[in-house]
């Protein structure tokens, strides 16, 4: 176990934070958040919630900035050195309509976007919390950020103009993803999404038959994309997410389009699968029958290796609940940390299941120990910045 972590562990103060966690009070607080629409790029709601929470807190520099990215300063015994970034995105992949409302069923809580990330974002408000009830004073300056733009088409914008705003003075980043207790995400896959649009001159199904349809063009377009057998290594996977398209069921369609999702753990790979898709669509033009592509996302790749005194520590606080700390590679606001070169690890509060379907849960009495971890791997990591970067004590 790093010493950091056990001795932070075994400290009087820390313990009796431990023996008094509130954890209905931190599921009431998802609970509030997730009945907040706050699809994609409509976060505005969930940001105006946080920052009036934020304002409950001895935290400097409030702000809300234009793309909904919600930040606080906790002043820390060393401000004029490097700062921690705790941070945990607001957005969900539910639209407006959805109904939010949630069910107990035993110890599980359901609810959609509960796990992903309104308990990330109560995360934050308990990790105030504590600061403020036991006040605690950590070695360096730490911005908690409630950012949007996670999910989706927002392609990591929130995390992206936070960097701008604050990157040069964060020597580290703890992500929190509410159902992600257990992994320590410490590299960021590559991701590229395609909108791809087929078009054609449309005509009537009957009378115009075999000339080119835009749907059909899709599908066949389709058909070659989900024959592709990616490698295993490097992991690279596709998906076509979504579809739409035509016009009415007699009439050759004018308009269809989809959106792809490519990943890959390595980068050239990736490039190589979407090269792969490009000549695919170039072999299916033909007159009549046009495509379109926009990059519509564009994740990039970034990691520290897993002997980081970051990934160190984040294992070690998971141990002190007895958890066996997983290494994970995944898409989330990290990868843009990472791509930065920033060291960063994304960890989590409880165990959950079902993200982004309507029928999303959290398992409820876990959220204590990742509560817990969080607080020692946060207090540990903002110890040693100084240190990580060069700087005497
Ligand atoms: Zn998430």
């Amino acid at each position: 176990m790093h010493p950091a972590i056990q001795q932070l562990a075994h400290s009087a103060a820390l313990v009796s934070i431990r023996h008094h966690l509130d954890v209905q009070r931190i599921v009431r607080d998802a609970v509030a958040v997730q009945q907040i629409p706050a699809p994609t790029f409509q976060e505005g709601a969930r940001a105006a919630f946080v920052k009036e929470r934020f304002a409950r807190y001895p935290l400097q520099n409030i702000r809300v900035d234009d793309l909904h990215n919600v930040y606080g300063r906790w002043v820390g015994a060393r401000p004029d050195g490097p700062a921690l970034l705790v941070s945990a995105h607001t957005d969900t992949v539910f639209s407006m309509e959805t109904d939010l409302r949630t069910r107990h069923k035993g110890e599980r809580l359901y609810g959609p976007g509960l796990g992903d990330n309104s308990l990330g974002v109560a995360a934050l408000l308990a990790l105030l919390d504590i600061f403020q009830a036991h006040a605690l004073r950590p070695a360096a300056d730490i911005w908690f950020v409630a950012n949007s733009r996670e999910e989706g088409l927002g392609d990591l914008g929130g995390i992206r103009a936070v960097w701008k705003i604050l990157g040069e003075r964060l020597g580290a980043a703890v992500v929190i993803e509410g159902m992600a207790l257990g992994c320590v995400y410490h590299a960021g896959i590559a991701v590229r999404r395609l909108h791809v649009t087929c078009h054609a001159p449309g005509g009537h199904s009957w009378h115009h038959f075999g000339q080119p349809s835009a749907i059909h063009g899709l599908v066949q377009l389709g058909e070659r994309i989900i024959t592709i057998t990616p490698p295993r290594q490097p992991r690279t996977t596709y998906n076509i997410g979504l579809i739409e398209g035509g016009q009415s069921v007699n009439s050759l369609a004018t308009s269809a389009e989809i959106y792809l999702d490519l990943r890959s753990e390595d980068p050239d790979t990736l490039a190589a699968l979407e090269q792969r898709i490009m000549s695919d669509i170039d072999d299916l033009r033909r007159p009549g029958l046009d495509f379109t592509v926009d990059v519509v996302g564009d994740r990039p790749a970034g990691q520290i290796p897993a002997d980081h005194p970051l990934v160190q520590l984040a294992m070690s606080a998971l141990e002190t609940v007895g958890i066996e700390g997983v290494h994970e590679n995944g898409s989330t606001d990290a990868n843009a940390l990472l791509a930065n070169g920033l060291p960063t690890v994304t960890t989590g509060i409880t165990y959950g299941g079902h993200a982004h379907r309507p029928d999303e849960f959290i398992e409820i009495p876990p959220i204590s120990d990742g509560i817990w971890q969080l607080v020692l791997l946060v207090l540990a990591a903002a110890g040693q910045l100084r240190t990580w970067a060069g700087l005497a004590g």
